[in-house]
C-alpha cells in the first residue's frame, strides 16, 4: 500500500462539460443533469447532458482521427506508447485529486480510491503503453510461392460505456487496450460518476493525444448510451453494466451495423470453503470478497458456501467482523464502507434485504439503512440461506452476505454452477486436489484459489454464460481491439511459378 496522503475534502470540479476533438463544448440541445454526492445526498455539479446529437459530433470526431494519414493513424505505435506513459505520469500527479472526486462522485473511501482505484488505473494505462509497440502478426507458412502474413489492425472507432462502480478503474480497462491498438474512442462514463472521466479530457490533451483520438460524452443509458450501441459508424462498442442493458446494447448492434460488441456483465459469484481452510483466513477474505466497495463489484462473491463441520463457527465468525466493519463518510480516516451510490441502489438493497427475512433467511446481523443521511446501509450477513431465495440469486450489488452450509464437494460445484451468471468464483483449501477439482469445474471466467479478486491487471478478466462475452485486461483483450487482415503475396519470379488451382481464389 503506498504511503496515504491526506484527501481534498472539498475538491474543485473543474470540468462539466462534453469532451470532444479536444475542446469542452455544451450540449447541442443545452440540457444538464445533476451529480449528487452519496454521502451527503447534495447535488456538487450540473454537467452537459450528451445525447444523440452529441454523440454523431463525438463519431465524427473519432472517425476524422482515425483516417489514413491522420496524424494518430501514422504516429509510431512506440510514440503512443510514449503518449500513454505520459498520460499515466499525469494522473500520478494528480492522483490525490482525482481520488478525491472519485470519492465525492462514487463514495467510495478515500484510501480505496486512491490506493486500489488509482493504482490500478496507473498500472493499466502503463501496461498497455508496453504493448503499443508489440502487437503483431504472423508470417505464415502457406502453400506454393506464397508469401502470407497477418496484420492486427485496429478496429475504428469504439464506443464504450462504462458503469459508475469503479468510475476511473473501468474507464481505464476500456481505453487502455482501444489506444494501445491505435483505435480511437468515444466513451460515455455512467451517469451517476461522470466527473473523473471528464477531467481526463484534460490530461489527454496535455499529454498530447491528437483531437478526436478520445471523446468522453457524458449522458444517459437510453439516449447517449443508445446512440452508440446504434450507431452505423461506430465499429465496436464495449459495455460494462448490468446483464439486462447489455442485451439490450447486443440487439441494437445486432439491429444496425453489427459492431463488434464486448460485454462485461453482472455476476452471483459463489465461494467455496472446505472445513480444512484456515478460518479466520477464510473469514476475512469472505468478508472482503463481498463488503469491497460497498457491494458494488461485478465479481462479489456474493454466495458464501461453507462446509458442514466449520459451518457455525464460520457464521459466528463472518457476523463479528461484519458489526465491527466501520461505516461512514468516504473522506473520514479509517471508514471501511461509504454510502451505496444513489437512492436507487439504496432502495433496491433495501428491498432485496427484506425479501431475504420474509423468505426465511436468518439475519445475522445489520438489515436496514444507517445514519439519517446518505445512502449508507448496514453490512448485513444472512445465513442458513436456500438456493432458491430471491438473495441467493439476484445481483445485489450491495453489503450482504449470503452464507450457505454444503456437505459435499460435487454438491458444492453443482450448487454453484446453479445460476445463469458465471463471472468468478473463489475456492478455500488446503487440499490441492479440491482446489483443483473445483477451479475445473465451475463455470466462471475467473477462479481464485486461497484469495480473492486479488486484481492482477496482466490476467484476462471476463465471464462465461450471461456475466458477458470477451475478455479485459491482459493480451487478451488486445485481441477485442484488432481486426486481423491476412495479406497473401504470390511471389511471381519470371515464369518460373504457375499457381496451382487450388490457391486461385
Ligand atoms: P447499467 O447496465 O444500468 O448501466 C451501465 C452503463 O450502461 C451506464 O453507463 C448506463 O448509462 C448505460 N446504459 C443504460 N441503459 C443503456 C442503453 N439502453 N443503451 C446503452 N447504454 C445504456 O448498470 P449499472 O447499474 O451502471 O452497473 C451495475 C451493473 O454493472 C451490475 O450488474 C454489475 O455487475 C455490472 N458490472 C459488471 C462489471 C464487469 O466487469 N463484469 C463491472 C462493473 C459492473
Amino acid at each position: 500500500m503506498s504511503e496515504m496522503p491526506d484527501p481534498i475534502k472539498n475538491p474543485e470540479i473543474q470540468f462539466t462539460k462534453i469532451f470532444i476533438n479536444n475542446e469542452y463544448v455544451d450540449s447541442v440541445s443545452g440540457k444538464t443533469f445533476p451529480v449528487y454526492n452519496p454521502a451527503t445526498e447534495e447535488k456538487v455539479a450540473d454537467v452537459q447532458e450528451g445525447d444523440k446529437a452529441d454523440v454523431d459530433k463525438a463519431v465524427a470526431a473519432a472517425r476524422a482521427a482515425f483516417k489514413l494519414g491522420s496524424p494518430w493513424r501514422t504516429m509510431d505505435a512506440s510514440q503512443r506508447g510514449r503518449l500513454m506513459q505520459k498520460l499515466a505520469d499525469l494522473i500520478e500527479r494528480d492522483r490525490v485529486y482525482l481520488a478525491s472526486l472519485e470519492v465525492v462522485d462514487n463514495g467510495k473511501p478515500f484510501a480505496d480510491a486512491y490506493d486500489a482505484d488509482l493504482g490500478e488505473v496507473i498500472n493499466v494505462i502503463r501496461y498497455y503503453a508496453g504493448w503499443c509497440d508489440k502487437i503483431c502478426g504472423k508470417t505464415i507458412p502457406a502453400d506454393g510461392p506464397m508469401f502470407c502474413y497477418t496484420r492486427h489492425e485496429p478496429v475504428g472507432v469504439c464506443g464504450q460505456i462504462i458503469p459508475w462502480n469503479y468510475p476511473l478503474s473501468m474507464f481505464t480497462w476500456k481505453i487502455g487496450p482501444a489506444l494501445a491498438c491505435g483505435n480511437t474512442i468515444v466513451m460515455k462514463p455512467a451517469e451517476q460518476t461522470p466527473l473523473s472521466a471528464l477531467y481526463m479530457g484534460k490530461l489527454f490533451m496535455e499529454a498530447g493525444f491528437p483531437p478526436g483520438v478520445v471523446n468522453v460524452v457524458p449522458g444517459y443509458g437510453p439516449t447517449a448510451g443508445a446512440a452508440i450501441a446504434e450507431h452505423m459508424d461506430v465499429d465496436k462498442v464495449a459495455f460494462t453494466g448490468s446483464t439486462e442493458i447489455g442485451r439490450i446494447v447486443q440487439q441494437a448492434a445486432g439491429k444496425s451495423n453489427l459492431k463488434r460488441v464486448t460485454l462485461e456483465l453482472g455476476g452471483k459469484s459463489p465461494v467455496i470453503v472446505f472445513a480444512d481452510s484456515d478460518i479466520d483466513f477464510a473469514v476475512a477474505n469472505c468478508h472482503h470478497a463481498l463488503f469491497w466497495n460497498m457491494g458494488q463489484n461485478c465479481c462479489a462473491g456474493s454466495r458464501t458456501f461453507v462446509e458442514e463441520a466449520i459451518y457455525d463457527e464460520f457464521v459466528k465468525r463472518s457476523i463479528e467482523r461484519a458489526k465491527n466493519r466501520k461505516v461512514g463518510d468516504g473522506f473520514q480516516s479509517g471508514v471501511e464502507q461509504g454510502p451505496q451510490v444513489n437512492q436507487e441502489q439504496f432502495e433496491k438493497i433495501l428491498g432485496l434485504i427484506e425479501s431475504g427475512k420474509q423468505e426465511g433467511a436468518k439475519l445475522g446481523c445489520g438489515g436496514k439503512r444507517t445514519g439519517e443521511k446518505g445512502y449508507f446501509v448496514e453490512p448485513t450477513v444472512f445465513y442458513d440461506v436456500k438456493d432458491e431465495m430471491k438473495i441467493a440469486q439476484e445481483e445485489i450489488f450491495g453489503p450482504v452476505q449470503s452464507i450457505i452450509k454444503f456437505k459435499s464437494i460435487d454438491e458444492a460445484i453443482d450448487r454453484a454452477n446453479n445460476t445463469t451468471y458465471g463471472l468468478a468464483a473463489g475456492v478455500f483449501t488446503k487440499d490441492i486436489d479440491k482446489a483443483l477439482t473445483i477451479a475445473n469445474s465451475v463455470q466462471a471466467g475467473s477462479v481464485w484459489v486461497n484469495c480473492y479478486d486479488p486484481g492482477l491487471i496482466q490476467a484476462p478478466f471476463g465471464g462465461f454464460k450471461m456475466s458477458g462475452n470477451g475478455r479485459e485486461l491482459g493480451e487478451y483483450a488486445l485481441h477485442e481491439y484488432t481486426e486481423v487482415k491476412t495479406v497473401s503475396q504470390l511471389s511471381i519470379i519470371r515464369n518460373l511459378y504457375i499457381c496451382p488451382k487450388s490457391t486461385i481464389l
